[in-house]
């Protein structure tokens, strides 16, 4: 850690205007800005570990939110992350993050536990599901697992229907490989349909983002290194990512960790350059004009995730397209940036703040009259379907898939 970054706060509370747990506590100790200062305090040896202070530490979304905001330019993540780690190490972790840090460090985990989750959902009784929640969010409410693991329903390399414009990678990250297969299938029906040849490395892994996030660095290495290995390849024209926390994981974090390392910098720095959202992608390479159609108006409203807005400045490409279909009308919900609470973890770690964020963005959502809320980000998607209830009549969307359904009819 590097004081002088810290000490380039000049405690202008900027930051305190766009954190959403601030924005809920009212509380000094939940701002980015007291955050910064307790960090240096500890650094300067002023102020000892508690389990007060991790909590403290613990009590943020990771959005980003903050940093982007920033005019001295202090890299929050990296302060957060670090100081996580420090906290872990003295105080230890929750055992249920414990667990999620360290089945995501290994792919055969990752698929063991998928497994067993999809056993659970179909032999745990009913009663038993209508009963519980996981955080914020019932359990009769999460999304049903994959059938298959996405990665292993296609093959490998697959062919554009028509002329080849260019060969892309597809960084299906965890929760489309286990949960949102749909995205998957929607995002490579649209890239074949550009014309592009998709190439879905079998080896990729969980991008890391949720042990370094946790303070869990040294889990999160060899997954980064493994993906790093897989993306790293000449003549591609660049590397799709339906996920905006993954995107921020290869753009923003990878670079970060590998020259922290000192190791395969150079590769991060290339596979940085090429990452892009998937919905970025449609809009830099496509006029649209092949994304007309002439059926009745589908009313959409949309949520940006966090880690879209901040980490990776392609925040309105997803609202340009909306905008720009001819099939949609799309109604801006007014806190369409606000964040969701959902925070990775946070909706299981902090439910009470969690909710509160949550019923804000849901009433605006219905306030737009739309019976479907696009997002792009799976754990914003589990927590905005999470908390919807059935007579709402809202269904929760990744962009691509309602193009893909109502272009290409699959
Ligand atoms: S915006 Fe930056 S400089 Fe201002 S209080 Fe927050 S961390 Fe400090
Ligand atoms: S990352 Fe988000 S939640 Fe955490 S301190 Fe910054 S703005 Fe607040």
């Amino acid at each position: 850690m590097k004081p002088k970054a810290l000490q380039n706060c000049g405690k202008c509370g900027l930051c305190l205007s766009v954190c959403p747990v601030y924005k809920i506590s009212n509380q000094e100790e939940a701002s980015p800005r007291a955050r910064l200062q307790l960090i240096k305090y500890y650094k300067n040896e002023n102020l000892l570990s508690s389990s007060g202070l991790k909590e403290i530490i613990s009590k943020c979304l990771m959005c980003g939110s903050c940093k982007a905001i920033c005019p001295s330019g202090i890299d929050h993540y990296s302060q957060f992350m670090e100081m996580r780690a420090q906290m872990r190490k003295d105080h230890g972790e929750k055992s249920a993050i414990k667990s999620l840090t360290y089945l995501l460090a290994k792919e055969s985990r990752i698929r063991l536990a998928a497994g067993a989750a999809k056993i659970g959902q179909k032999i745990i009784p009913q009663n038993f599901i209508q009963k519980y929640n996981l955080g914020n969010i019932p359990l009769k409410r999460f999304p049903r697992l994959n059938k298959k693991p996405f990665r292993q329903a296609v093959p490998e390399i697959i062919q554009p229907d028509r002329n080849k414009k260019g060969t892309l990678l597809y960084f299906t990250g965890c929760a489309t490989n286990h949960i949102f297969d749909k995205t998957g299938f929607s995002t490579i029906n649209i890239l074949k349909q550009m014309g592009y040849t998709v190439i879905i490395p079998k080896k990729q892994t969980c991008c890391g983002i949720p042990m370094l996030f946790h303070g869990a660095g040294k889990q999160a290495e060899k997954n980064v290194l493994t993906n790093i290995k897989c993306l790293d390849k000449e003549d591609i024209k660049a590397i799709i990512v339906d996920c905006p926390t993954c995107g921020t994981a290869l753009k923003d974090e990878y670079p970060a960790l590998m020259q922290r390392l000192d190791k395969d910098v150079d590769a991060a720095k290339r596979i940085s350059s090429k990452v892009i959202d998937i919905m970025s992608f449609i809009i830099q390479e496509s006029d649209l004009k092949n994304f007309s159609n002439s059926i009745d108006k589908i009313k959409v409203t949309y949520h940006l995730p966090c880690h879209l807005k901040n980490s990776r400045k392609t925040s309105n490409n997803t609202e340009k397209i909306l905008d720009k279909l001819d099939w949609i009308e799309y109604e801006r919900a007014i806190d369409v940036d606000e964040c969701c609470g959902g925070g990775g973890t946070f909706f299981y770690e902090y439910p009470e703040i969690s909710k509160k964020m949550m019923d804000k963005k849901i009433k605006n959502a219905k306030n737009t009259g739309s019976s479907i809320w696009l997002t792009d980000c799976p754990v914003c998607r589990i927590n905005l379907s999470g908390n919807l209830k059935r007579k709402d009549k809202i269904t929760v969307r990744h962009p691509v898939e309602i193009i893909n359904n109502v272009l290409f009819n699959t």
